[in-house]
């Protein structure tokens, strides 16, 4: 709310100044007009004012834009991820109200209610979790294994998306005797992880083969890559993605429903941790890459 307060009142001031400044050209060009040395040097500089000051409120005009436009999106996403799973149990139960159903497919409609739960409870909980992590609040750092937060969220994306074994691998390439410790939240570090599975699955199409690596880099980060051979990511979404309901709009993008706020997470997920989400792509159609590279846990004494 400040911010929107603050970002109101970089309009209102620009846009004064640019009034401001056009209003002096005017009357300076008419007191100046006997001097045509200073007539022009004074009206050169003004004239740059004023074409800065429309520029920069153009710039923030289209962002504001951009970010309505954005927010309405979430809002539909949201409506829509809500209303969706409580129409679909609302008719099931009417279902078994109404008339008396075979055991069999009684245990199909509990199947299919439950996983509509998972579905509301999945939406609610990243609202949630995007409404805290721009809150800056501080987390409790214990010790992580990052092989088993990587493992845990495996089983938990296998289930949900019900993948065979090949469409989700894990390959650990760590140097021998090095630690796979951090220092961090155990629930937001399997949140940002579950969350990259997640997209590699609902953005790899038909052809899910996702890849999930555990390295080392030079500097002795660890690394957490996701690569998945699915839609990819255009060169100028690659670092927009990770931006509060940001989604790429396009014709394949459409049809997958989504908030626009796992990345947002990840991203607050890693800087909280001291480390950051990267995004690669060679670009449509060519799949995606996400690196999360955290601060290993310092050895101790
Ligand atoms: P949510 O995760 O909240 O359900 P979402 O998946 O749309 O919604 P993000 O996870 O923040 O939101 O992703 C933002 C956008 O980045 C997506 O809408 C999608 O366009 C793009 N994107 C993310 N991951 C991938 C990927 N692995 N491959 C291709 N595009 C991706
Ligand atoms: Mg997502």
């Amino acid at each position: 709310m400040n911010l929107r307060r603050h970002r109101k009142a970089v309009f209102i001031g620009v846009g004064t100044m640019a009034v401001a400044t056009a209003a002096v050209l005017n009357v300076g060009f008419i007191v100046a007009n006997w001097r045509t040395g200073l007539q022009l040097v004074l009206g050169i500089i003004l004239f740059a004012a004023v074409i800065t000051g429309v520029a920069l409120n153009t710039i923030f005009l289209v962002r504001e834009v951009r970010r309505n436009e954005q927010h309405n999106n979430f809002i539909n996403a949201v409506t829509h991820e809500l209303k969706t799973p409580i129409a679909s149990m609302r008719l099931y139960l009417e279902t078994l109200q109404s008339r008396p159903v075979e055991e069999s497919k009684r245990k199909q409609f509990y199947s299919a209610m439950i996983e509509d739960t998972d579905r509301l409870m999945h939406t609610i909980e990243q609202v949630l979790v995007a409404g805290q992590a721009g809150s800056g609040r501080k987390i409790e750092l214990v010790h992580v294994s990052l092989s088993e937060t990587i493992e845990q969220c495996l089983s938990l994306a296998r289930t949900r998306h019900r993948l065979a074994d090949g469409e989700l691998s894990f390959v650990k390439s760590l140097p021998s005797g090095t630690s796979d410790v951090v220092l961090g939240d155990p629930a937001d570090l399997r949140t940002a992880v579950l969350n990259l599975l997640d997209n590699a699955v609902k953005y790899s199409g038909s052809k899910i083969r996702v890849r999930v690596e555990l390295d080392i880099d030079e500097k002795n980060r660890l690394l957490i890559r996701v690569k998945d051979e699915g839609i990819g990511i255009p060169n100028d979404e690659l670092k927009r993605v990770f931006g509060r309901f940001h989604r790429i709009q396009n014709a394949t993008t459409a049809k997958i429903k989504g908030t626009g706020l796992g990345l947002f997470i990840v991203h607050s997920i890693a800087r909280r941790h001291k480390g950051r989400v990267q995004a690669l792509s060679e670009g449509t159609g060519l799949g995606s890459t996400f690196i999360l590279q955290l601060p290993p846990a310092p050895k101790e004494a």
